[in-house]
């Protein structure tokens, strides 16, 4: 009799601290978890479409009509062409206040095409690939909002639940036409993930950027019988880019610049007399990053006056730093928690071994963890994204999830590969739990989103944001 009660108690103790250990969570989030497993098949074979259509920058046609034929026939109201852009489009359900917004990206690269498969070999050879998982991000982020809009049906709480389709993250930065244009003027807070090799609530930064094209019209003339006629294009684009060459000893180490040679001239017996040069700097802060620009943009004059021609500079586009929201990420942090780490079959890892064995990384396999949630840094590294600019006009709440092994060559072939496999697949879905459950806390709780907010208003301080982007039409393909 004694000896039972002690081993209840025992069992008793053991429950309870079990239970301390794994945050409980209400039914609005376990009805989000549940609409995603119902839905697992259907998101799966849509990220799969998208990821076979192959499609780059302002040219996601059979992308974004899939993605918002299936947000129609979930009963979404789709708005299609937002923005100017054919590619972008909103779907929303619900109506007032709050209104919570998730994005999703589904443009590809250039050249990536990969079949899902561990060793390199195209699907479609000179075809673009998804190198950014973008296939995975935009499907994961429509599933989250469909579980939403269930719950909203059954009027567990009210507001707005509005996804936007955004083109073009690769290249030219689709968000910051949609900006302009003012669809997210009405937003209380909005959220984003990324396919990753972790898993994690993301709360670092990433680096602003501007493109830019420089262009030098000079004279043609007989590159040996008169070149005293001619003034080289191309002598200026050599010009240029020693200059900025040499610049870069005397830049912060947090500054990137690169460029790629759009065109040098066409043939060796011509003196050029056009030449037209992509540039791009980065650095952490977008104040950091305006001097480089502005110096860069002295060093093209002073080429084209050493090589005696003419210059035009064309502003494409820039984006912001991320603004973090860690009041966001932590409660992130917790969803993940409940959710546990992702965990793969033996089958998964060898396909993480080959991965990593055929891209000359060390061979681990995929990793099965969450990483605790990090402290913001000051200078992150990394890379860019439009989703900064996003965050410096609604506060907005980012996570990573786990679409492939670590060491993977991100915007390569191997991502690819993952990203049309069980590996991506599985990603994505995780992805879709810990937003939707993310997103009934802000629907649930009107504190949190006030948080949420005041740190948006804190960080952001007194800069009243301003797109980096020209007047005009955005850069279609034939404008
Ligand atoms: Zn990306």
């Amino acid at each position: 009799m004694k000896r039972t009660s002690v081993l209840c108690l025992l069992l008793a103790t053991s429950i309870v601290s079990f239970g301390q250990k794994k945050p409980k969570i209400n039914t609005n989030k376990k009805a989000v978890i549940a609409s995603i497993d119902a839905r697992n098949d259907q998101l799966t074979d849509l990220s799969d479409r998208i990821w076979a259509f192959e499609e780059i920058a302002f040219e996601e046609v059979k992308s974004s009509k899939a993605l918002a034929d299936f947000a129609e026939s979930q009963g979404f109201k789709v708005t299609r062409g937002v923005a100017d852009i054919p590619t972008a489009f909103t779907a929303e359900f619900g109506s007032g206040k709050p209104v919570i917004a998730i994005l999703g990206e589904f443009d590809a690269l250039p050249g990536l095409s990969q079949k899902a498969i561990p060793t390199k070999e195209p699907l479609n050879e000179g075809s673009a690939g998804h190198g950014c998982g973008h296939n995975l991000f935009g499907v994961a982020s429509l599933g989250a909002a469909t579980a939403i809009k269930e719950l909203m049906e059954q009027r567990k709480f009210g507001g707005t639940i509005r996804f936007y389709g955004t083109p073009a993250e690769e290249k030219f930065f689709g968000k910051l036409w949609m900006i302009r244009e003012g669809l997210f003027d009405d937003v209380d807070i909005c959220m984003d993930w990324h396919p990753s090799a972790e898993t994690k609530a993301a709360v670092q930064s990433s680096l602003a950027l501007v493109d830019f094209m420089v262009e030098f019209s000079g004279q043609t003339a007989h590159a040996s019988a008169d070149p005293w006629n001619g003034r080289s294009a191309s002598d200026a684009l050599e010009l240029y880019t020693t200059g900025i060459n040499y610049y870069r000893e005397h830049i912060k180490p947090t500054v990137r610049i690169h460029y790629h040679i759009m065109d040098g001239g066409k043939v060796v017996n011509v003196v050029p007399d056009y030449a037209k040069i992509w540039t791009r700097v980065r650095d952490t802060k977008r104040e950091g990053m305006e001097i480089v620009w502005k110096q860069v943009e002295r060093i093209a004059q002073g080429a084209a006056i050493m090589a005696n021609v003419d210059y035009e500079i064309k502003l494409i586009s820039g984006v912001h730093e991320l603004l973090v929201n860690r009041t966001g990420g932590a409660k992130m942090q917790t969803n993940l928690e409940y959710l546990g780490a992702i965990e793969y079959t033996d089958e998964e890892q060898e396909f993480a071994k080959k991965i990593q064995k055929a891209t000359g990384s060390k061979v681990v396999g995929i990793e099965s963890i969450i990483t605790p949630l990090e402290e913001t840094l000051e200078h992150p590294g990394g890379g860019s994204t439009d989703v900064g600019d996003v965050s410096w006009v609604v506060p907005t709440i980012r996570l990573s999830a786990t679409t492939a092994p670590k060491g993977t060559p991100w915007h390569g072939w191997a991502v690819v590969a993952c990203g049309g496999m069980s590996i991506g697949h599985k990603g994505m879905i995780y992805a879709a739990k810990a937003l939707s459950m993310t997103m009934v806390d802000l629907f649930e709780d009107a504190e949190l989103r006030e948080e949420v907010k005041a740190e948006f208003i804190e960080r952001k301080g007194d800069y009243v944001y301003q797109g980096i982007v020209p007047d005009g039409p955005p850069p279609l393909p034939g404008n």
